[in-house]
């Protein structure tokens, strides 16, 4: 499926958005995630980060795709994919200066520490799986960011 890149248009090259997707058992997070929080402050889903807390900031070791059936679905940081499904909002509406406050590093570490699969392992039925499954956290977000 190729390089991802940035839709800041900032100018980083594609080849550094990553081209697979990311996960720790329970979300699934393209390579290029990391890039947006980082330099476009792209608030993550709150669930995302109680995951990662839950998780003491360490990806979990020996994950394995695909999951058997009748675990529960991965849930799905989709936002990136927006050019090839369109529902899917875009990050540049999720910027949000200073909102990762002091854990910045540590959910920096823990997008870059994700296992990695390629893009062949979220092919159906998985990725159809996922986005049955998907959550409605990026409408949740703004309704919230509009209210404060
Ligand atoms: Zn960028």
């Amino acid at each position: 499926m190729g390089y991802s890149y940035c839709r800041f248009d900032c100018g980083i090259p594609d080849c550094e958005m990553g081209s697979i997707d990311l996960y720790d058992g329970v979300w699934v997070w393209p390579q290029g995630l990391v890039h947006y929080v980082e330099f476009h402050s792209v608030c993550l889903p709150y669930e995302f980060i109680q995951t990662m807390r839950s998780h003491s900031w360490r990806v979990p070791a020996n994950l394995k795709l695909p999951l058997p059936d009748g675990q529960p679905p991965l849930r799905k940081v989709g936002y990136w994919r927006s050019e090839y499904e369109p529902h899917l909002p875009d990050p540049r509406d999720f910027a949000q200066p200073g909102c990762y406050g002091t854990e910045l590093p540590r959910v920096l570490d823990y997008l870059k520490a994700g296992g990695n699969y390629t893009c062949d392992l979220l092919l159906p039925p998985l990725e159809a799986r996922l986005a049955a499954k998907q959550r409605s956290w990026p409408q949740r977000l703004m309704a919230k960011l509009r209210k404060t």
